[in-house]
Formats: structure tokens, C-alpha cells, sequence
């Protein structure tokens, strides 16, 4: 046994079924976790949580509304029993100029990427705490919390917030057993990153900015997670692990 291993430990992944958080499903799996993908589509839920190499769940979650998170904790632990770890991944994007960018627009993009997170960690510290055994919570940011994006500043200044609620909460929590780290990805090639992946120019420029000369691949976040949510990371609370190829280095 390693101090990777996560046998008899039980992960919650927002946004589980596709993408970077899928990435991490695999890696948490493949570790010994059992794992519950939460996420709106039920239907990739299901197909994500089969895909993995060990006892997983898809669990019904839109975490913009409480209820909803509500239900899908009681469902994982009805299922499960505990949980260990919380992957609150789950997030949107959007792209458009400051003076173009409505209410509505903002309201939806932190709605989901930062009070989403919130809600999230909410409901499943008041398990954690109640249990008292501690936990570890990772919180998926991006570099564009700390570099602003042009076109998104609804997207950065969320990604910003994600990052100082993890530190804010580490600080809190830390009298619990429960450890909290953000974890900010670079430019990655999912279904929120399509267009600019398939735009040359822009995945060029990415490219060209990326020291390691490729763009990130959700697989790419198997191994920090696993890092995060295991006892390897036993001393690490309140920090930003940056996962960019190094991108943000330079
Ligand atoms: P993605 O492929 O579009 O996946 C987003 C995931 O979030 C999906 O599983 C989606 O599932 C879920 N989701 C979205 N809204 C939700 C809601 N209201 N409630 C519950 N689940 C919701 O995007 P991704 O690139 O993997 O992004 C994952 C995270 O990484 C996000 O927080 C994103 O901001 C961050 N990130 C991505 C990149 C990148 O380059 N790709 C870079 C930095 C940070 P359903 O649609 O079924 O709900």
C-alpha cells in the first residue's frame, strides 16, 4: 500500500462526467476510490461512472440550485455511506467584451463557477464535519484566476474567487482534519475549450506560450488529483497547484 492509495475511500467529482473532471474520476478510480460522478446530464453521468475502473455512481446534480445538491448528497451517501474527498469541478464559461457583458451573463457564469463551488463545499463539509474524520477538498480554479482573460472577466474574476475561497476555507477548516487546495488548470482540450482548440490561430498561440508545446488532455489530471485526495498531500492545505505545462511560468 502506498500513501496513494485510496481504497475504502469515497469521491464526490462535480462535473465527473466529461472532461477534466472525468480526468480525475479515472485517476481516483483507478487508485481505489469508489466515486460519484454529479453532474445535470444523467444520461453521461451513467455512461461516465460505467467507464470506470472500479465501484462508481452517477448522481443527478445541477449545482446551481441547492436543492438539487442537497438530494445528491443524500443519494451518495444512501449509495456509498461517507464521503471522503469533494472534487467541486463543475463550471461554465463565456466569452464577451466588458460592455457587453449583461447581468444575466455574469450572474450565470459566477452562479455556477463560484456560488456553485460554495454550495457544493457547504453541503458536503457539514457530513465531513459531522463524521469527524477529516477530509480533503479540491476546488478546480484555472490560471485565468490569476491572468486575466481578455474577453472573460466574469470567467477570471470567479476563478480568482475560487482561488482565495480555498485558501479561506483551508484556514477554517484545518481545526477539522479537513484540508482544501484549488487546483488550476491551463488551456485543455474538453468541450468548454472547443472553439479555441479548433481555431488554429488560437491553439497555436496556446501552443506557442506552453513550454511543454502541447495542450493540456483531461488525462493530464488523473495524478494530481489522486495526489490531492490521498495522504501524499497530507501537509498541503490552502495552495494552488497549477497544472499548465507551464504556461503560466513564463
Ligand atoms: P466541460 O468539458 O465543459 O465539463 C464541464 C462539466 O461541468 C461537465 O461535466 C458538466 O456536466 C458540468 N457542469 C456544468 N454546469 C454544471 C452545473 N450547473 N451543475 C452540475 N454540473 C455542471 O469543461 P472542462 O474543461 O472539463 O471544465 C471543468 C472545470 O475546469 C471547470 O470548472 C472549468 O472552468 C475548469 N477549467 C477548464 C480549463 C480548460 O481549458 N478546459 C482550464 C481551466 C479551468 P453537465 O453538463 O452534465 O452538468
Amino acid at each position: 500500500m502506498t500513501m496513494f492509495d485510496l481504497s475504502g475511500r469515497v469521491a464526490v467529482v462535480t462535473g465527473g462526467n466529461r472532461g477534466i473532471g472525468l480526468g480525475m474520476a479515472h485517476g481516483l478510480a483507478g487508485a481505489g476510490a469508489a466515486v460519484a460522478v454529479w453532474g445535470r446530464d444523467e444520461e453521461r453521468n451513467r455512461s461516465a461512472a460505467a467507464g470506470l475502473p472500479g465501484e462508481a455512481a452517477g448522481v443527478a446534480c445541477d449545482v446551481t440550485d441547492r436543492g438539487s445538491v442537497e438530494a445528491a448528497m443524500a443519494s451518495t451517501l444512501d449509495r456509498f455511506g461517507k464521503v471522503d474527498a469533494l472534487f467541486a469541478n463543475a463550471g461554465v464559461s463565456g466569452a464577451a467584451a466588458i460592455q457587453d457583458l449583461d447581468e444575466a451573463e455574469w450572474q450565470r457564469v459566477l452562479g455556477a463557477d463560484l456560488t456553485g463551488v460554495y454550495r457544493t463545499v457547504q453541503v458536503v463539509v457539514r457530513h465531513l464535519q459531522e463524521r469527524g474524520e477529516g477530509g480533503s477538498i479540491v476546488l478546480t480554479a484555472s490560471i485565468f484566476g490569476s491572468l486575466g482573460l481578455p474577453y472573460s472577466a466574469h470567467y477570471s474574476a470567479a476563478k480568482g474567487g475560487v482561488v482565495n475561497l480555498a485558501r479561506s476555507l483551508a484556514v477554517y477548516l484545518a481545526r477539522f482534519g479537513i484540508r482544501v487546495n484549488a487546483l488550476s488548470p491551463g488551456w485543455v482540450a474538453t468541450a468548454m475549450t472547443e472553439e479555441v482548440v479548433a481555431h488554429e490561430k488560437s491553439y497555436a498561440a496556446a501552443m506557442a506560450r506552453t513550454p511543454l508545446r502541447r495542450i493540456g488532455d483531461p488525462s493530464d489530471f488523473a495524478g494530481p488529483a489522486v495526489f490531492l485526495a490521498s495522504d501524499a498531500s497530507r501537509f498541503m492545505t490552502g495552495a494552488e497547484l497549477v497544472v499548465d505545462g507551464g504556461f503560466s511560468a513564463g
